[in-house]
């Protein structure tokens, strides 16, 4: 057995597998959010901005630059049951092509949708949303709800983002547009045919009932989906004991990661959550040959 595998083989480890830079709905640098990890005590970090991979180099740089060891990320957007998954892929070649082209398909709508939810948005006399979302946004392809939000809360409509989304960003809300995202299966085949391994992001977040929720594992399983999120800055402590079970049950590898996006907005600061519990093969044995 190698150093590094026998370094990566135990539950008990600081790591923060998901995370968002100013690449996508972050509000940090992948250079702060590094130093921000090192500072919290990560030990394995991956950044995974939504739909993008433009900050890989930067940020696997910057990991490097701390002392952290670090697994390339992403987390891809799927529509799944006429409901938005995420898919999170870590340890992929970020220079592969086909990953890129996909994800660049996947970005392309945003901006026409984000047209729509400022139309939406000026039906009920908030104006200029476009404009103002985009004075937000660190990378114009991935304007996302998070930069309404801000748009909104500084203006003065709502007092946090958290309140933006229930009144105005969600299903039947003035500026919700439904969108299709990139399917299971093609967001699934991107990770693993750039060598990656895709993961289910913080499933208790689905509004799911359990047969649907019985199929998204049965289907990612078959697309060859490999991990899940346990221990996530979305889920309660009694959603980490279930979707534990639900790792066992499907045999999955399990995943730890904050969903950090910026320090004035997440609740669960990087490297701040309870390691996984035991009996689960954490996702980092798996990919241990990856981690840099
Ligand atoms: P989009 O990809 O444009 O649909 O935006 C989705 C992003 O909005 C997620 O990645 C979260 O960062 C954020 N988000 C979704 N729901 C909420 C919520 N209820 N409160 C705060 N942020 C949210
Ligand atoms: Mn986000
Ligand atoms: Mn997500
Ligand atoms: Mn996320």
């Amino acid at each position: 057995m190698t150093t590094s595998t026998t370094a990566f083989a135990a539950n008990i480890l600081n790591a923060d597998l998901h995370c968002h830079s100013v690449v996508s709905d972050g509000t940090l640098s992948p250079e702060a959010l590094a130093e921000r990890a090192k500072a919290n005590g990560v030990e394995l970090w991956a950044l995974t901005d939504h739909d993008e991979i433009g900050g890989q180099h930067r940020a696997a740089a910057a990991a490097k630059a701390n002392g952290m060891r670090y697994l390339t990320g992403t987390e891809i957007s799927v529509t799944f049951a006429n409901e938005t998954v995420h898919i999170v892929g870590l340890g992929f070649d970020p220079d592969d092509a086909d990953m890129q082209q996909g994800l660049r398909n996947t970005r392309g709508g945003r901006e026409q949708r984000a047209m729509e939810m400022s139309d939406g948005l000026a039906k009920v006399g908030i104006l200029g949303a476009y404009e103002g979302a985009l004075k937000f946004v660190g990378n114009p392809e991935l304007i996302s709800r998070t930069h309404f939000a801000r748009f909104l809360v500084e203006s003065g409509v709502c007092k946090e983002t958290a309140d933006v989304f229930r009144k105005y960003l969600t299903e039947g809300k003035p500026g919700y547009v439904p969108h299709r995202w990139a399917s299971l299966r093609d967001a699934v085949s991107w990770i693993t045919q750039a060598n990656g391994m895709a993961i289910i992001a913080h499933p208790a977040r689905y509004k799911f009932t359990p047969n649907e929720e019985y199929a998204l594992f049965t289907e990612f399983k078959a697309h060859g989906g490999r991990g899940v999120e346990v221990v996530t800055g979305s889920h309660t402590a009694q959603e980490y004991v279930k979707y534990a079970e639900t790792a066992k049950e499907f045999g999955l590898a399990a995943s730890r990661g904050s969903d950090f996006h910026s320090p004035e907005e997440s609740r669960t600061d990087l490297g701040t959550l309870p390691f996984l519990p035991g009996g689960l093969t954490p996702v980092w044995e798996l990919l241990a040959d990856r981690i840099q």
